[in-house]
Order: structure tokens, then sequence, then C-alpha cells
């Protein structure tokens, strides 16, 4: 789609990380794996593809080397700043795929900024399809639907598929952490895991990488169909 032309209202902007992946995963895969998913979904929705917003908010990986972040608060502003100047030139929908599940801030982000545009009388709306879009549906392909949260299972498949070259050997852990997601807000992740990884990346493979994919892809278009579809309902009651 030509985003010069007048029917073309949405953006979408991935956004990804820059962070330890443990030895076997490059720092860039959240940005790798966003820039992907984001680029088969503007292509399904005719819509502008953005460059990817690789640095965000990976504190929680700070003690490796390599990593680099934004605070959450600045995330934020990016977001903003960059959904307003989408809205002064004529889009009227930002959709943001992230690719770090750490980016807690875009969902109060993308509410508050969604009552703002909308109480200023601008047309702007804000979408988040999170890493996790896919989460119902994981099953199907993923042996472990739990417990995978980084450079694991998942995330090493996609890589496996999207650029082998830069996948490494898998360093065994002895004892794999076993503590909840939730404990990245007290630990960095080098201080619960070994090797930086939390998951499973012995079960990954490329076929699986490909799969995860079009099915992420596909669960972000339905959620964005429904969310239309509700919009119509509320608009008819009215
Ligand atoms: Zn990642």
């Amino acid at each position: 789609m030509d985003f010069q032309t007048k029917e073309c209202f949405t953006a979408v902007l991935p956004v990804g990380a820059i962070e330890q992946h443990g030895s076997h995963l490059p720092v860039g895969t959240d940005a790798i794996i966003a820039e992907e998913i984001a680029s088969r979904l503007a292509e399904r929705l005719d819509a502008y593809l953005l460059p990817c917003v690789s640095i965000s908010s990976s504190i929680e990986h700070r003690e490796s080397k390599g990593t680099v972040y934004l605070k959450a608060d600045t995330l934020a502003l990016v977001i903003r700043d960059i959904a307003e100047s989408l809205r002064y030139t004529g889009f009227k929908r930002l959709v943001l795929f992230s690719g770090h599940g750490g980016n807690w801030i875009l969902k109060p982000t993308i509410r508050q900024l969604n009552r703002d545009f909308r109480e200023r009388g601008e047309e702007m709306e804000l979408i988040l399809i999170p890493s996790t879009i896919a989460l119902n549906r994981l099953h199907e392909i993923a042996k472990h639907v739990q417990g995978d949260l980084h450079a694991g299972e998942k995330e090493t498949s996609l890589m496996l598929y999207l650029c082998p070259e830069h996948v490494k050997d898998i360093i065994p852990e002895e004892e794999p952490t076993a503590v909840p997601q939730d404990f990245m807000d007290y630990f960095d992740v080098t201080e619960m895991t070994a090797d930086g990884y939390w998951g499973f990346p012995q079960e990954a493979t490329a076929d699986k990488g490909r799969r995860l994919l079009d099915l992420t892809v596909d669960c972000a278009v339905d959620f964005l169909d429904k969310i239309e579809s509700e919009r119509k309902r509320i608009t008819a009651k009215r």
C-alpha cells in the first residue's frame, strides 16, 4: 500500500528490545521477530509499516553486556509522540506489535492515550498486539505453553526459521528457574537464570517457528476484527 494515498489510515509499529537472550540468540531477537510480524500485519491491513522501536523496557536484563533499555515512562512518551505525529498527517489507527513481554507500560499507555485523543475530539486509536496474542492456541504448536518466557522454545523456533545463521548452540541448564514471571519485578534475570534464557529452547525447531509466525499474524488480525465488530455493535445501539 502506498501510504500517501487518502485511503491509508492505519500505521503498524513494531516494538522490539535490545537485551540478552541467553548465549544462543542475539540481543536483537525481539526486534527481528517484531519486524517480521509487523511487516506481515501491515501487508494484511494495507497499512503503513513503520521502522522498529528497537530499544524498549528491558531493565530486568540490565546486568548483561549488550542490553540497552529505556525506562518505562520514557517508552510511554515515545509512543505518545509517534501517535501524535501520525494523527497530525491523517492517520487514524496505530497498531503496535510488541515482541518483548517486558513492555508492560504499553498497556496503560494506550488505554490512557485512547481516552486523551477521544476527549480532544481527535480521531486516533492505538491498538496493542502483545507477543502473547496466540497464547490460547499455542498448544497447537509448542510443547511448553507455560514457563517459556525468554529465549525459550517459541523465540528460538522463530529465530531458527527467520535467521538460523544467528542461532548458536544452547547451553544446557542444570537447574532451570522455576519461579513466577513476576519475580522479574524484584530480581534481575541474570540472578535467576544461569545462561539468561528462561524456558525450553532445546524444544525449538524452524518448522515450529514458521507455524508460530502464521498463527501470530492470524490471531492479531482476528483480534483487530473483533474490535471492529464490537465497535459496530456499540455504535448500532446508540
Ligand atoms: Zn525475547
